[in-house]
C-alpha cells in the first residue's frame, strides 16, 4: 500500500498529486530516493527526471529547476515547469532543441546568452528522452 504522498506544483498548475511508495528526483546535488520514514529534507532541483513508483506502476516526469520538500511523507515538488510524460509535446521539444543548437553554433559572431541557450537545449534533450521512453 503506498505510503508517501507527491505533489508536483508549477506556477501554473498541480501537475501531480497522488499516492506512491517511492519517488526518485534529480537534485542539484544528485539524484534522490525516497521512500516512505524519510528523513526531513529540503533541496534545490536540477533538471531532470522524476521517477514515481506505485505498486508496480512506474511513470516520468519532466521536471525543470524549483525545490523539494520531504516532511511526514509527503514529497513537494515545486518546479518551474513540469510536465507528465504523456503530456510532452515532442514537436515543440524538437523546435526547443533546434532553435537552442543554432543559437549556440552561432556564438561567436552575435554574442548570444549561452548559459541560457544551454539550458534550453537541456531542458530539450531532457524532455525528449522522457517522451520517447
Ligand atoms: P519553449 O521554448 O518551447 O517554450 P522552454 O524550455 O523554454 O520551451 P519552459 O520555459 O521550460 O519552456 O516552459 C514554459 C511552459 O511551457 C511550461 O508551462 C512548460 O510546462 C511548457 N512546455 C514547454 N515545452 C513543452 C513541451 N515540449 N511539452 C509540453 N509543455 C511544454
Amino acid at each position: 500500500m503506498a505510503q508517501l504522498r507527491l505533489e508536483i506544483v508549477t506556477p501554473d498548475q498541480v501537475v501531480l498529486s497522488t499516492d506512491v511508495d517511492y519517488v526518485g528526483a534529480p537534485g542539484v546535488d544528485g539524484e534522490f530516493g525516497v521512500l516512505a520514514g524519510h528523513i526531513p529534507l529540503l533541496t534545490a532541483l536540477s533538471i531532470g527526471t522524476l521517477l514515481y513508483r506505485n505498486g508496480n506502476v512506474e511513470d516520468l516526469v519532466f521536471v525543470a529547476g524549483g525545490f523539494a520538500e520531504v516532511a511526514n511523507n509527503k514529497v513537494t515538488i515545486l518546479a518551474q515547469a513540469a510536465e507528465l510524460a504523456e503530456n510532452i509535446d515532442i514537436e515543440r521539444a524538437e523546435r526547443a532543441k533546434a532553435r537552442a543548437e543554432e543559437r549556440l553554433s552561432k556564438k561567436q559572431q552575435d554574442g548570444i546568452d549561452i548559459a541560457r541557450a544551454e539550458l534550453a537545449l537541456k531542458r530539450a534533450v531532457m524532455r525528449l528522452n522522457i517522451a520517447k521512453q
